[in-house]
């Protein structure tokens, strides 16, 4: 089974909250801050699934994930953009991010998101 997750935002508060619902739920959870600490971190963990913020420092979360899926094209991205950013979400499903989720977002809804984006893969 799929159990081991990504969480790259720049928000302390926003990487607490995310790694604390996850680490309930049983998954193995890696931690970035910006776009290139996300890097290094997916080619040292090889996550299942990533949450990757848009916005961030040194690199942001469309730059991010434009390399990881040139290396890791089956990488399962779940892209966070703030409301209205339509052309940034275009963007980001034209590099391959699955999905984009509007913040501010329900917890469970993301919850639920990830389980079955994972779940996609596997069957
Ligand atoms: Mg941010």
């Amino acid at each position: 089974m799929p159990n081991k997750i990504l969480i790259v935002d720049d928000q302390k508060g926003v990487r607490r909250l995310l790694e604390e619902l996850f680490k309930k739920e049983g998954w193995s959870v890696y931690i970035a801050a910006d776009g290139l600490e996300a890097i290094s971190m997916v080619k040292e963990a090889i996550p299942d699934i990533v949450l990757m913020d848009m916005k961030m420092p040194n690199m942001n979360g469309l730059e991010s994930s434009a390399v990881i899926l040139k290396e890791f094209p089956d990488m399962i991205i779940i892209m966070m953009t703030a409301y209205g950013e339509m052309d940034v979400v275009k963007k980001a499903l034209e590099v391959g991010v699955k999905r984009c989720i509007t913040k501010p977002f329900d917890i469970l809804s993301m919850r639920d998101l990830v389980n079955e984006l994972v779940l996609e893969k596997v069957s």
